[in-house]
């Protein structure tokens, strides 16, 4: 067993089988991209099982970002939080607009909303939470804050596909919700992604944008980009969709058995489910506390990978550590001291659907003592 990796995660991938069929019928139509007949399923199936009313395709999750930024107009500065995938402090960089960090609330790994007024300026436009590891973040205080400083609120919420709360997609919160369908991602499109909005004229605007600016034939209605997902990974989608639900409930059984077996171990803490919301076990991080532990965080790491298990520092180092961003005022170790605290401590542990109770078992060996 300890010869054989562990990898973190492994794709969902549809049969080859049920796949060539829709292969043949894309070949027969040979209309391979531009709003053809598989985007535009893909788009329905998806509002129909997120529980949301419009829904635009896009080939990554990073460039969703970005056109929700445009959509809204977004300029002069935005909060945001340090504990996330680079890609949500990228979009707002490669739009012109200052990134403003605001330190993390170490129960859900997700930005503490009690922070986030001291760090709104007359500058301050939006605010670009991130619902991490599929946690949702408190929307509602989030909303307050906003409503009461006229701000706009843009969710990245590319951990966060099917996750609900009281029976309500958290896809609905906030102004915007994007999504990534990375080949690591719970739901996967290969390399895709959405936006998801609330009203039909945003709904336009959004596939104006990601086409180019285009509105018509001749007419151009803003610099857009090139941000359409294809037939051939739409098709690819319709077919994963099926078996997200089965994927999910695999990953629960795994979060099971690893609270399980780490409940006891002295040093090792991980999160619990909350109540109320549907879950989509994305990941599974576990913090290691040093002292108590008797091993840090990359002594761990480090020993699980000699033996093959390979666990992700996810997040580690923090967004507010990278040479682009660092030389910002919010991005001062001592504006941040919890998301330090956290990313200094993070293993997430392998989780994917099909992780099966041998491997399962080798990976607790490693930890519990
Ligand atoms: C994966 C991810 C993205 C980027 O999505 P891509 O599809 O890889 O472009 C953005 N934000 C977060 C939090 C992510 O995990």
């Amino acid at each position: 067993m300890e010869n054989k990796v562990i990898t973190v995660t492994s794709p969902l991938l549809p049969s080859l089988d049920d796949f060539m069929p829709y292969l043949q019928d894309i070949w027969n139509r040979k209309w391979l991209t531009n709003n053809g007949h598989y985007h535009q399923e893909l788009e329905k199936a998806l509002c129909e099982y997120l529980k949301v009313p419009y829904i635009s395709l896009f080939t990554n999750g990073t460039l969703p970002l970005i056109c929700a930024l445009q959509t809204l107009r977004i300029t002069g500065e935005v909060i945001t939080t340090p504990y996330s995938f680079v890609a949500t402090t990228h979009a707002l960089w490669w739009n012109g607009i200052k990134p403003v960090f605001v330190d993390i609330d170490p129960n859900t790994c997700n930005i503490d909303p009690d922070k986030i007024e001291a760090a709104i300026t007359p500058k301050t436009t939006a605010i670009m939470p991130v619902h991490v590891y599929g946690k949702p973040c408190d929307t509602e205080r989030i909303q307050a804050i906003a409503d009461k400083y006229g701000l706009k609120v843009i969710y990245d919420a590319a951990h966060a596909f099917g996750v609900e709360v009281d029976g309500k997609s958290i896809l609905n919160s906030g102004d915007m919700s994007t999504l990534s369908f990375h080949a690591t991602k719970v739901y996967n499109t290969i390399e895709g992604g959405a936006l998801i909005c609330h009203d039909e004229k945003t709904k336009k605007r959004i596939d104006y944008l990601k086409n180019f600016g285009f509105a018509g034939e001749t007419e151009i209605v803003a610099p857009g980009i090139n941000g359409k997902m294809d037939e051939i990974r739409s098709a690819y989608g319709l077919l994963n969709l099926k078996q997200v639900d089965m994927a999910i409930e695999s990953r629960r059984q795994v979060a099971i058995k690893y609270r399980e077996a780490l409940s006891g171990v002295e040093g090792i803490s991980f999160m619990d489910d909350m109540p109320g919301v549907r879950h989509n076990y994305s990941y599974f991080p576990i913090f290691v506390d040093a002292e108590r532990y008797g091993m840090t965080r990359d002594e761990l790491y480090f020993k699980m990978k000699e033996k093959n298990v390979l666990g992700r520092r996810y997040f580690y180092p923090l967004i507010s550590e990278f040479s682009t961003y660092r030389g910002l005022e919010s991005a001062r170790p001592e504006n941040l001291p919890m998301a330090h605290s956290i990313a200094d401590r993070v293993i997430c542990l392998p989780m994917y659907h099909g992780l099966d109770t041998d491997a399962v078992e080798c990976i607790l060996n490693l930890i519990v003592k």
